[in-house]
């Protein structure tokens, strides 16, 4: 009994009769995706939380479920850009295989690139598995102990730790923007990121800080430590100033080449110009810095940062943090938010507005917002 799926669209080559059994799971749905990092994910998605096998013979990856009637209507979401060229679903007794054809054979894949996910909104479980291409002799090795050992077994769900990678903005020599009454916008940044660290690290998270002091650092040297960390997310937190002093509020910007509006121009202009501060006897720790994205991936980081971006501005709105006036999530060119890791810049509230300065000055507000970040990383869908 087989169901065959190529392309973007659903081929049926058989149909499959209803089985006969009770089977306790059932298939719902099967999608790839590109992540970053030039990976292939397939996720498969079931009425129930799943038994599976997993292993990888030569140019196919073969996902084993125990109990598990077939969807004899799927229609699998295939991205454009994976590895997998076709699905098929293969019914034995009361077993349900799942066999992804591959355009080349993949690499040895980590415990921690398997996930079982619970269900959450619109999704029910599903079984997350992240690829990649295998290269030269290194391949073929994998290859062929892949084949004397038929299945790798996963059956407990594999526990994985995210990173965040929290970078409090300006430092050193350059203090970022002055308030009115002389709070200065690297001294606040850092002491909640501090805290973010803490709470974060509390709740389960591997988090790293790019700067734990006064010191400067270039905008890609913060950006190469979210990639040599592997982070999940890349927080940079900021605090603005306007010239008009009754401006207040926070804002959230992902990365885009062309900005959303010319205010967000022209803060990441701004926030870019840090980079122009000479700081005598700095080594540059990271000269290749311009991460060579394929458009692909670029896509997945963006849409990834965006569906945080979007969450925090609303965990920020129901904390009834003000909101500067605007869209929830903007876009421009920030060099801090250049690279593989999706993440946002957060711009916590404006030091040229009086009142909003003493705010930022202050441990409860600032408890505020570290807790409402917090909210939006544990909400956020880091898997898919
Ligand atoms: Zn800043």
């Amino acid at each position: 009994m087989l169901l065959k799926v190529t392309g973007l669209t659903a081929v049926i080559v058989a149909t499959l009769p209803r089985v006969a059994f009770a089977a306790r799971n059932s298939l719902r749905t099967v999608r790839t995706g590109v992540q970053p990092g030039n990976k292939t994910r397939l996720v498969i998605e079931t009425s129930a939380r799943p038994s599976y096998s997993i292993s990888y013979p030569n140019n196919q990856i073969v996902i084993t479920l125990s109990n598990t009637s077939a969807n004899h209507s799927l229609a699998p979401a295939m991205a454009a850009g994976t590895l997998v060229t076709a699905i098929t679903q293969v019914q034995s007794g009361d077993k349900l295989q799942i066999i992804a054809d591959l355009a080349q054979p993949i690499k040895q894949i980590p415990r921690e690139s398997i996930m079982l996910l619970n269900p959450n909104g619109d999704n029910d479980y599903r079984l997350v598995i992240d690829f990649m291409a295998g290269t030269g002799a290194n391949a073929a090795t994998v290859a062929s102990s892949q084949t004397n050992n038929t299945a790798v077994k996963q059956k407990t769900t594999p526990a994985r730790k995210y990173t965040i990678v929290i970078d409090a903005g300006h430092g050193g020599k350059d203090p970022g923007c002055i308030g009115k009454g002389g709070t200065k916008e690297k001294v606040i940044v850092l002491s909640v990121a501090k805290k973010l660290k803490d709470k974060l690290s509390a709740a389960g998270f591997n988090t790293y800080l790019t700067r734990s002091d006064d010191t400067y650092l270039k905008l890609a040297q913060r950006a190469s430590i979210g990639e040599k960390k592997h982070a999940d997310l890349f927080l940079s937190l900021h605090a603005n100033a306007n010239p008009s002093r009754s401006m207040k509020g926070f804002s959230i910007y992902t990365l885009s080449e062309k900005a959303s509006d010319e205010e967000a121009q022209k803060l990441a202009d701004a926030e870019n110009a840090a980079d122009k501060i000479d700081v005598s006897g700095f080594e540059q720790f990271d000269k290749d810095i311009r991460i060579a994205l394929s458009s692909l991936q670029q896509h997945a980081v963006a849409a990834m940062s965006v569906e945080y971006a979007k969450g925090c501005a609303s965990q920020f709105k129901r904390a009834k943090i003000t909101q500067q006036p605007g869209p929830d999530v903007r876009h421009a060119p920030f060099a801090v938010l250049r690279s593989t890791v999706p993440g946002a810049l957060i711009e916590l509230g404006h030091l040229s507005n009086a009142s909003e300065e003493s705010l930022l000055k202050s441990a409860s507000h600032q408890d505020k917002l570290v807790a409402a970040i917090v909210k939006s990383v544990q909400a956020y869908d880091f898997d898919v």
